[in-house]
């Protein structure tokens, strides 16, 4: 057993760096199998298993289990705290991570950031009571702000020359200015309704974050080969989304007008129709054209409109 300099103790396998427990005291352990670290219990665990499960890889609920093995890939999924994943693929305890941005830029950890996963998106702010006279940054000098992200801010104030106090907080960052504990909050902002019921203004957006997929830096060859298999499933899922599977019946003397309007990835499939003089086109069209788009296919004569969900699209 390892005890981390973040304070949780995990395995290490014995062929991962000399752990002193033989693998039957591990939990399931298989080596050399690819082994992913995702959020255990909180707001990036549905949607980490959910991309895994689109990616046609069945992960168990984490419950009360540390690690279980997936279905549908050679895979292992560890469960953590956010907070511990960055440094468990540094160190190769999980080839691969799914986390906030936030959590690698905030540890500093090694790690080599694959893709972003287009969910958990949210920005780090500094927020200052309602009322307060706010002109900018410089605003900050001398003042307390307590965070959960001292080393971002940090760099955020060294960047401006700027000397503050900051006072790291684990949880309930937006009550220390109403309890007299800080000047101000530098936190996770989504939507703002936090921040308004705590009576605080959001006066600078200094992070932006999404979930993204990072990795041990020294992969394996083998490891490597699987991690590219994972990060082109992933990226066919993301590519569709927000696109859509249109298809249509045309007379075939408008089919080049047709075609100067739909996108496509090369140009539309047009297969003819046993009705002469008709033709079926199919495309994809992005979610924000489809009806404007439709609506000029429709002016052209189109007919029989069928709109689909794209499930995955590889390029
Ligand atoms: P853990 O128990 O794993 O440490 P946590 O309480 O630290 O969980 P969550 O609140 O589950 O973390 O948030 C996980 C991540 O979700 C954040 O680090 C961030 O990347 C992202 N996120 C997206 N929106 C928000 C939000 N409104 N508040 C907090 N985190 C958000
Ligand atoms: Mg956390």
């Amino acid at each position: 057993m390892k005890l981390t300099p973040c304070g949780w103790a995990f395995f290490v396998g014995p062929n991962r760096g000399g752990g002193r427990f033989k693998r039957e005291t591990t939990t399931k352990y298989t080596p050399n199998m690819l082994r992913i670290a995702i959020q255990a219990k909180g707001r990036l665990n549905e949607q980490s298993t959910s991309l895994l499960a689109e990616a046609g890889i069945q992960v168990a609920e984490s419950k009360r289990k540390l690690i279980s093995r997936a279905e549908g890939f050679p895979l292992e999924v560890l469960y953590l705290r956010d907070d511990d994943i960055p440094q468990a693929v540094a160190m190769g305890v999980a080839d691969l991570g799914i986390v906030g941005l936030n959590e690698v830029a905030e540890k500093g950890f090694n790690v080599e950031q694959l893709m972003d996963l287009g969910f958990g998106g949210c920005r780090i702010s500094l927020a200052v009571p309602k009322g307060t006279a706010y002109e900018g940054p410089e605003f900050f000098q001398g003042k307390r702000i307590a965070t959960s992200y001292p080393n971002i801010l940090m760099r955020y104030f060294a960047e401006r020359g700027i000397q503050a106090e900051i006072h790291r907080i684990e949880g309930s960052v937006e009550i220390a200015p109403a309890v007299g504990m800080s000047d101000a909050i530098f936190d996770i902002v989504s939507s703002g309704g936090t921040l308004i019921s705590n009576g605080l203004v959001e006066v600078e957006k200094v992070f932006i974050s999404e979930a993204v997929l990072i990795a041990n830096p020294d992969l394996d060859a083998d490891k490597r080969r699987e991690c590219q298999q994972l990060t082109f499933r992933f990226n066919s899922i993301l590519e569709s989304r927000g696109m859509k599977y249109v298809l249509m019946n045309l007379p075939k003397e408008r089919l080049q007008e047709a075609i100067s309007i739909l996108p496509g990835m090369r140009s539309p499939t047009v297969l003819p129709l046993a009705q002469e003089g008709w033709c079926s086109i199919h495309a994809v069209i992005a979610q924000e054209l489809l009806w404007e788009r439709i609506e000029r296919l429709k002016e052209i004569g189109a007919e029989g409109i069928l709109v689909l969900n794209l499930e995955n699209m590889i390029r």
